[in-house]
């Protein structure tokens, strides 16, 4: 059995997909059932487990947005200053001009003006060269937040995306869905009996098996749909604009691909099967409910033999 592994359960969600997994399966609700299921349901890795080596080039990228910032503050308090300053010297500049007819007067406060307007303009080309150089820093910090965020929500055996990539696109996906009135549809795949392979292969085998397979599902996939490493041995397909027949036909294909593609070790290929659970997105549901129910089919398959795949209602 595996976890359902919805993001973001609440320990109410949890209990309740437990109690509920229970009675699909027939199973009495004693303390040890609830546990062991509750115990399964909650086990979600969590997806801001990241190595020590993301977590550093995330701060890392932090530290210069603060050091930008900073310099950002200082370089417009120094321009405002100077600008008031210059400002404040220029008009009184010409409230002499206006108030004398001194030829010699008027020489003097005409030599002050043009030095004020000398200074305001050497002070606002220096803050244009320190604010360009700004700019060239956060245009970098951009890039390279991009890049963090990438290696963030990426799986790093598979390049699938991660869990906490999920929650992104699965938000942006339902908000584009309900805005075009499009549908939105989500599989989820569970390999069987995997633990067998490890036990068997031994478990870089079983990691090699997984790359395979996702390599098999990436060749299926359209350009728009989008692959997540839900869990250990579970993929999710997120599939926009495809209604429950579309995922159908596309699980169907991964099927014949995956009978086609098989996964060698040492001259012989290791059979891999797999259990899918599907839901297309309703009107008044949000995406976790979808999720969630895809993730009760994909049991119901496991539970009703494996190998096939179970639509939600
Ligand atoms: P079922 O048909 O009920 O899904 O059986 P199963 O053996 O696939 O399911 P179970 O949940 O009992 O075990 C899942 C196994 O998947 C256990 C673990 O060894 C294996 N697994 C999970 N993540 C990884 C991984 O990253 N690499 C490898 N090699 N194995 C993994
Ligand atoms: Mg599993
Ligand atoms: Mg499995």
């Amino acid at each position: 059995m595996t976890p359902p592994n919805a993001p973001t359960l609440t320990p109410s969600d949890i209990a309740r997909i437990a109690l509920k997994r229970l009675a699909e399966l027939g199973l009495p609700p004693t303390p040890e059932n609830y546990t062991k299921f509750y115990n399964a349901i909650a086990a979600i890795k969590s997806p801001t487990d990241k190595s020590d080596e993301e977590l550093k080039s995330a701060y890392q990228v932090l530290f210069r947005v603060s050091d930008v910032l900073d310099g950002m503050a200082e370089t417009s308090d120094m321009l405002l200053a100077d600008l008031t300053r210059g400002g404040e010297v220029m008009s009184q500049s010409l409230d002499v001009i206006r108030g004398t007819t001194d030829r010699k007067r008027l020489e003097e406060v005409l030599n002050e003006l043009i030095e004020s307007t000398d200074s305001v303009c050497q002070t606002v080309t220096a803050s244009h060269d320190d604010l360009k150089e700004m700019k060239q820093a956060i245009e970098k910090i951009q890039t390279d937040l991009a890049i963090n965020r990438k290696t963030l929500e990426q799986d790093p055996l598979t390049g699938a995306l991660n869990r906490q990539g999920l929650e992104h696109m699965l938000s942006k996906e339902v908000k584009r869905a309900r805005r075009a009135s499009h549908p939105l549809s989500v599989a989820i795949l569970d390999l069987d009996e995997f633990k067998q392979v490890n036990d068997r292969h031994g478990h870089l085998v079983g990691d090699k098996v997984l790359v395979h397979f996702a390599s098999v599902l990436k060749a299926v996939l359209r350009e728009s749909d989008t692959l997540v490493r839900y869990g250990g041995e579970e993929f999710l397909l997120l599939l926009p604009e495809t209604t429950g027949d579309g995922a159908r036909f596309l699980i169907d294909r991964l099927r014949q691909v995956n009978a086609k593609t098989p996964f060698f070790h040492q001259a012989s290929h290791i059979d891999i099967r797999f259990s899918t659970g599907a839901a297309q997105l309703k009107p008044e549901e949000n995406g976790h409910a979808m999720l969630i129910r895809a993730d009760e089919a994909m049991y119901r398959a496991k539970h009703a033999g494996r190998d096939q795949v179970v639509f939600a209602e």
